[in-house]
């Protein structure tokens, strides 16, 4: 198995003091930086994605009914938008983009960020740089041979939920870490981890060292 960390949208804005805070954020983005410490050898690749708004629509509300619409947050370029410090990134090869011009919950909806932006060259290994389209999450994890998605991050009940349901309809073996993520509505939750075994979807409790 070829195995990926898809880290989904420990950003600013979705950490506490962010526009759109979720409790718990800046202990995933801590956790899963000891995660990695500890478990990193375990993964072939490690990618994060990143809301990554332009002008969304009306997933952006003066009045968001916290279900479809928002506070405006992750506005691309902004502070809000960045990871959040306490995630290590070191090991990050790749970050996928998502939510220009409208709403997007799942990483798959991801695109690869510049190339001046990603982590690692590796991926340059295979010397298409005149390939000038950019690619999906899904492009990129099938280049990468990877048959094997494990997904952490913020929030449970979104955007980590949207991201596993697309890893395992696009075909991935797919595991969610529960405890490397926030969710913003407790009974979403634990419908989202029903929903998520229902689909087939792995979800791993407790795993996390100490
Ligand atoms: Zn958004």
């Amino acid at each position: 198995m070829t195995r990926a960390l898809v880290i989904v949208d420990v950003q600013n804005d979705f950490c506490e003091g962010g526009s759109l805070g979720v409790d718990g954020g800046a202990r995933v983005a801590a956790d899963l930086s000891e995660h990695l410490e500890a478990h990193g050898i375990n993964y072939d690749f490690v990618v994060a994605t990143q809301d990554w708004h332009i002008d969304p629509g009306t997933h952006f509300s003066e009045t968001p009914d916290f279900v479809d619409s928002w506070p405006p947050h992750c506005v691309a370029g902004t502070k809000g938008a960045q990871l959040h410090p306490d995630l290590d990134t070191d090991e990050i090869d790749a970050y996928f983009r998502k939510g220009a011009y409208a709403a997007a919950y799942s990483g798959f909806e991801g695109l690869l960020a510049p190339e001046d932006e990603v982590a690692t060259g590796d991926l340059e290994a295979d010397g298409d740089e005149d390939d000038a389209e950019v690619l999906s999450l899904d492009d990129w994890l099938r280049q990468n041979e990877v048959d094997e998605v494990v997904v952490a991050g913020i929030a449970t009940d979104y955007c980590v939920r949207a991201t596993a349901l697309d890893a395992v309809q696009a075909g991935y073996s797919t595991s969610v870490l529960l405890d490397l993520t926030a969710g913003i509505n407790e009974e979403r939750v634990a419908e989202t981890i029903a929903e998520l075994e229902d689909n087939g979807i792995e979800v791993v409790q407790e795993q996390v060292q100490n």
